[in-house]
């Protein structure tokens, strides 16, 4: 099902570590709500952890976060909401 494109992403533009295709979570806030996109195929950088989306990525996440229809369709996930505190100790 998955057809595997490889694609050159180069080095890190901050640490120059070369760069690795994997495949993320990406979280959007879209009018007030939080959507989660998974399996976005994405450079990460080992080293620092810096992220690139291909143009052509982040267009089609554009169009699937915009598909209310799909979003509407979509499962439910629960996340911890904490209020910031100032005098929060751990
Ligand atoms: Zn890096």
């Amino acid at each position: 099902m998955k057809k595997k494109t490889k694609y050159d992403y180069g080095e890190c533009e901050i640490c120059g570590t070369q760069i690795q295709e994997k495949l993320i979570k990406q979280d959007f806030w879209i009018r007030g709500k939080l959507i989660v996109v998974e399996d976005v195929p994405a450079g990460v950088c080992p080293r620092c952890g810096k992220k690139v989306v291909k143009a052509d990525v982040g267009r089609l996440i554009m169009k699937l976060i915009e598909n209310s229809e799909r979003i509407a369709k979509s499962p439910r996930i629960s996340v911890p909401s904490i209020k910031f505190e100032e005098e929060a100790r751990v």
